[in-house]
């Protein structure tokens, strides 16, 4: 590795390459490497363990695999009876769904195109690799009129523009990856966690942290993105060995980023929240327990409102509920 280009050297001084938006971006990704914390090699084995834990007594009477990524997890944390009417519900693509998909692929097309390409090109490129997938999202894109077509790729052209503005060019001694897949089987695959990380930089180094990893986010800040990323945390140590050294949330828009250090606190709330929720959802999929309503702003698009008293009672609360 090019240690004089290393993301792990301290920054000293200002990079003259970078606006100022870029080098503050930089200096809150980058930990030195003497802040960086050595794991023991058994922590692998011990988060596994303990996650099996939760579900041992249930985990037999599972017939089909329970596969859960960070999706899942949020939404049995929050209404357990809206989860339930989603599984049901077929998905179907909407216009600004389609913009954090065609800005990830521009981020993945920026990273290993040659020579490279000014923001509405990638733009161009990347909605043109997207129509050819052949799945369900290329036959939305393939659906979309003209003046439908022309106003995404000019939104997605600015965000991109303003992520090349205010994140520091990603540089091949940093070992930048995009949509790296992790996959961990519990229970010899009864109980699947999975998860596809937005954007890595950096490496462990044998049994020390040293890989960041970033969501990158083209919507609005919410609490939930914390607990994702440390779910993604958990998944990377199961695979790897080693827990990332920081996890950070990259909001686009702003161009602003919100980083968390990795240590065995964050590890061990992560192992808390997701053991809970997984032996929640082995327990709602046998049918063993209710799913629990919990109203919040998600009852005013549920598909299940109307029959839902609790959500009706908050939502007469949150319009007002009567004359002043
Ligand atoms: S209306 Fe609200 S409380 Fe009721 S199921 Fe939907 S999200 Fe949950």
């Amino acid at each position: 590795m090019d240690t004089t280009d290393s993301l792990a050297n301290k920054p000293t001084s200002n990079d003259p390459r970078l606006t100022p938006a870029q080098q503050a971006t930089l200096d809150l990704i980058r930990l030195p490497v003497e802040e960086r914390i050595t794991h023991k090699s058994t922590l692998r084995a011990q988060i596994q363990l303990e996650l099996e834990k939760e579900t041992v007594d249930l985990v037999d009477q599972i017939e089909e695999p329970l596969w859960v990524s960070k999706r899942q997890l949020q939404a049995v944390t929050s209404c357990e009876a809206l989860y339930e009417a989603q599984q049901v519900e077929p998905f179907e693509w909407k216009l600004p769904m389609t913009r954090g998909q065609i800005f990830h692929k521009c981020v993945e097309l920026s990273i290993h195109i040659s020579p490279p390409r000014a923001a509405p090109e990638l733009v161009d490129e990347a909605l043109v690799s997207l129509m050819n997938r052949g799945d369900a999202l290329a036959d939305f894109l393939l659906d979309l009129n003209d003046v439908e077509r022309a106003e995404i790729r000019s939104e997605v052209a600015s965000l991109l523009q303003t992520f090349f503005d205010t994140f520091p060019p990603l540089r091949p001694a940093w070992s930048p990856t995009t949509e790296l897949p992790r996959k961990v089987l519990l229970h010899r695959g009864k109980i699947v966690l999975q998860g596809r990380f937005d954007l890595t930089v950096g490496e462990p180094d044998e049994l020390t942290a040293g890989r960041v990893l970033l969501e990158l986010k083209t919507g609005r800040a919410v609490p939930h993105h914390l607990d994702d990323l440390r779910f993604y945390a958990l998944l990377e140590t199961l695979v790897v060995g080693v827990p990332p050294s920081l996890l950070a949330s990259f909001y686009v828009d702003a161009g602003t980023v919100q980083v968390e250090a990795v240590d065995e606190d964050l590890l061990r709330s992560a192992i808390r929240r997701t053991g809970n929720s997984i032996s929640r959802l082995v327990q709602l999929r046998l049918k063993k327990v209710q799913p629990e309503r919990r109203p919040s702003g998600s009852c005013r698009w549920c598909p299940i409102a109307d029959d839902c008293r609790p959500g009706q009672s908050w939502l007469e609360e949150a319009g007002g509920g009567g004359a002043w």
